[in-house]
């Protein structure tokens, strides 16, 4: 069991002004911020962010949807981060996720649906290199 996952807050969340509303949610649900930035995913990082789907009927607009504003990637460290994280977001399809989780809460469909987290400890670790250099996590500030 690892201790790392990583959230992105999706161009949805961005776009309807709710980044400070969800990063309460995932700070009062314990979780420490070890790094964030806002960054316009290019297709190129939004493609290969979610290669994975690359055969999905879905892809091609997630990566549109993925690229049409900014996006906030978190990493953050809990206890049983990935499973506990997941769980405080609810289903993929808001209409099918748990009261109280931050999808039901803010999310439109299940294609905007507000937020990302991943899914085991090993994608944990490849996303959060995706985003953050090891500089910029903070438990190497002091370096
Ligand atoms: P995420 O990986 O973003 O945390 P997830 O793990 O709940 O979401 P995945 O199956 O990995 O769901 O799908 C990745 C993303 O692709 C979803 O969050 C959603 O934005 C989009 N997506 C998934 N299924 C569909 C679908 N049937 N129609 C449209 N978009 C979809
Ligand atoms: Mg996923």
């Amino acid at each position: 069991m690892s201790n790392k996952t990583l959230a992105i807050l999706k161009p949805d969340c961005v776009e309807k002004n709710l980044i400070g509303e969800v990063i309460l949610k995932i700070t009062g649900a314990g979780f420490k911020i070890k790094a964030l930035k806002m960054v316009r995913l290019s297709e190129a990082s939004s493609g290969g962010f979610y290669e994975v789907h690359k055969e999905r009927p879905f892809y091609k607009n997630l990566v549109e949807y993925m690229t049409s504003g900014a996006c906030v990637p978190i990493a953050l460290e809990k206890e049983n981060a990935v499973a506990d994280f997941r769980k405080l977001i609810g289903a993929t399809d808001p209409s099918k996720a748990d009261e109280g989780t931050i999808r039901k809460l803010f999310a439109d469909s299940i294609e905007r649906n507000i937020v990302h987290g991943s899914d085991s400890d090993e994608n944990a670790a490849k996303e959060i290199a995706h985003f953050f250099s090891r500089k910029e996590l903070l438990d190497n500030f002091s370096e």
